[in-house]
């Protein structure tokens, strides 16, 4: 196993062209009002945020390189999540996303079913039952093993069909993952089953609070293609589903890319798609700073790549690290709280608990 070096630099400092590393200015961060931060404020609504393969080295590369700020570092309440799924030490996305969705632990591969293989309600799912409305955001297909571990009941993650087939029985009233095409690939009774329920739209603009479920699909979900799309989406989910009846909402968001972009260590890449992660942080802060009932959980499926951050000049830009695998590995991600009762998140946790926390704090059950 050889060590893979990258570097990432800002506009200002082109280190290495052939890298691929241009880069514009720093993003800068958003800094929260903590107005209720830790506080005893009721939470009526609780944002998940998974960056996908995001590891303590990621978030160190992608913190440095904008200059030493991100609006998740700018955070008070820590800890760290253990990602161990059920049959292996190193978890992938599916047994990680289930643990996130459901509360309990299962084999790599399994979504939303339990080691068993029978189906195990998902967040969405508890809450759904109890009268709050959930909603899912991704910039992987929809049927990627996080987004499904939200809507889906398959003990195969690479049985997109089945899954995609799974949706127009989820409890989610907004889904926003990609893309069109993906869609548009599935057979054409899971499409009508899925209209049937959802009011499938290709643009942002055309979701309005008053309609009863939007499932929205971009043209595409790749970087250079889509845009602001994570943090206008995350933007877009909060207000549909704040404007909802209920009791309040559950979004889950995910930052799909940063594993990708680790798996093939392109370092330049899983820093440029951390920073995008963090705009979308932005946004769930922002509206949980106007909100004040509001709970922000920022965190990982796993770490990818074994990042290893290791040099850098915040000032202008530039970060380099060195990838030690091209893998998952099962180091413990880190875990940002920001909200009411964020206090009880501190510390060590499993993936599982993360739920089951969830549940409760919004439930009192
Ligand atoms: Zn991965």
């Amino acid at each position: 196993m050889g060590l893979s070096l990258g570097v990432f630099a800002q506009e200002s400092k082109k280190v290495n062209a052939a890298q691929g590393n241009t880069y514009t200015t720093a993003q800068g961060s958003y800094m929260p009002k903590f107005a209720v931060d830790g506080k005893s404020a009721k939470v009526k609504n609780v944002i998940l945020m998974i960056g996908d393969g995001m590891g303590t080295g990621a978030v160190n590369a992608a913190h440095y390189a904008n200059g030493g700020e991100l609006t998740m570092t700018n955070l008070r309440a820590m800890g760290f999540v253990r990602t161990q799924s059920a049959d292996n030490f190193t978890t992938d996305s599916a047994a990680s996303g289930t643990a996130y969705a459901c509360g309990q632990k299962t084999n790599n591969g399994y979504v939303g079913v339990s080691t068993k293989g029978e189906p195990m309600p998902n967040l969405p799912e508890k809450l759904g039952a109890l009268g709050w409305v959930s909603g899912v955001v991704s910039t992987d297909d929809l049927n990627g093993a996080t987004p499904a571990s939200f809507f889906a009941h398959e003990q195969a993650r690479g049985n997109s069909e089945a899954i995609w087939a799974d949706l127009p029985e989820s409890s989610l009233k907004f889904a926003s993952a990609g893309a069109r095409k993906v869609y548009e690939k599935q057979p054409l009774k899971t499409q009508e089953a899925i209209s049937a329920k959802y009011k499938v739209v290709f643009s942002p603009d055309e979701v309005s609070a008053s309609d009863e479920a939007v499932l929205y699909l971009p043209e595409s979900v790749a970087y250079d293609q889509r845009g602001n799309y994570l943090p206008e989406t995350t933007a877009l989910a909060i207000e549909y589903l704040s404007a909802q009846k209920g009791k309040g909402f559950f979004l889950m968001v995910e930052g799909a890319r940063i594993d990708k972009e680790a798996h093939s260590n392109k370092f330049a890449e899983t820093v440029r798609e951390t920073l995008d992660f963090d705009k979308a942080i932005a946004e769930a802060i922002r509206f949980a700073d106007e909100d004040g009932h509001t709970l922000v959980i920022i965190s990982a499926d796993h770490e990818t790549g074994g990042l290893s951050f290791n040099a850098g000049v915040p000032e202008e830009g530039y970060t380099m690290g060195v990838f030690t695998s091209r893998g998952h590995t099962p180091s413990m991600v880190p875990l940002f709280i920001y909200g009411p009762h964020s206090r009880e998140f501190t510390g060590v946790h499993e993936n599982s608990d993360i739920s089951n926390m969830i549940f409760s704090i919004l439930s009192g059950k």
